[in-house]
């Protein structure tokens, strides 16, 4: 087949580091499950009734990624920038209308992240029910770790915790998912046909708080890995 001619040339696709590999992994979409710890939840206002209620989820575009270990420039238009440490599923293979019980069939591994969020347009636009994009995808605000391979394999527990400058903020357990793996699999896979390289954030505990430029954030989860990330001046 005949390559295209682009007009310039196109990046190259987001991508992250695999442990114990050369390849990169390339990234195709992010998506983010909202309130998905119920004492966040909770800390944010909006309880949530599991028997009431399905998940929901918002969207951060895959140039938005960058890379645990960064130091990144305090964003623009925001007096709030929050963390939320949580675990990121990599979908490593096609899955629609996935059966929970099949769910593990898809997962190609792992990895640490941090939704990075400008709480205070995040909370106006959800207040004025206007779309979340200018709280969530933001440029540099998608922080993932190294990829663990681990297919078919669910993870079902393990700490999940965040410091800033070695101060304790986040501390939680994945066994404290509202939705657990398989469950967000099945459900985001009745809206979207999942692909490789499709990552999912899988929501954060409670513990959410503002950094400042000079801030340093480190985080885990218990048998994937850990990540930090440096808060440089605004721009
Ligand atoms: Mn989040």
């Amino acid at each position: 087949m005949t390559q295209p001619s682009y007009i310039w040339n196109p990046p190259p696709p987001p991508s992250l580091p695999i442990r114990g590999r050369t390849e990169r992994l390339p990234i195709n979409r992010i998506f983010c499950v909202g309130r998905n710890y119920h004492a966040h939840a909770v800390e944010m206002g909006r309880p949530v009734d599991k028997a009431k209620e399905r998940p929901f989820y918002f969207t951060k575009s895959p140039q938005s990624l960058v890379q645990s270990g960064a130091t990144v420039a305090y964003p623009p238009q925001t007096d709030n920038y929050h963390f939320e440490m949580e675990l990121v599923l990599v979908v490593g293979k096609p899955g629609f209308r996935v059966k929970a019980e099949d769910a593990h069939d898809i997962i190609y591994g792992y990895a640490c992240g941090l939704d990075m969020t400008r709480r205070d347009l995040q909370l106006v636009a959800r207040d004025k029910g206007r779309p979340w994009d200018l709280g969530k995808d933001i440029e540099d605000g998608s922080v993932v770790s190294e990829i663990v391979e681990m297919p078919g394999h669910v993870i079902s527990s393990g700490e999940i915790a965040l410091t800033v400058n070695g101060e304790p903020r986040q501390k939680s357990d994945i066994d404290k998912l509202i939705w657990d793996i398989r469950e967000q699999i099945a459900d985001l896979s009745l809206f979207y046909h999942l692909q490789p390289g499709d990552l999912i954030f899988t929501g954060t505990p409670e513990g959410v708080g503002p950094v400042v430029a000079g801030d340093r954030i480190a985080g885990h989860v218990a048998g994937v890995g850990e990540i930090s990330l440096q808060i440089g001046p605004a721009e």
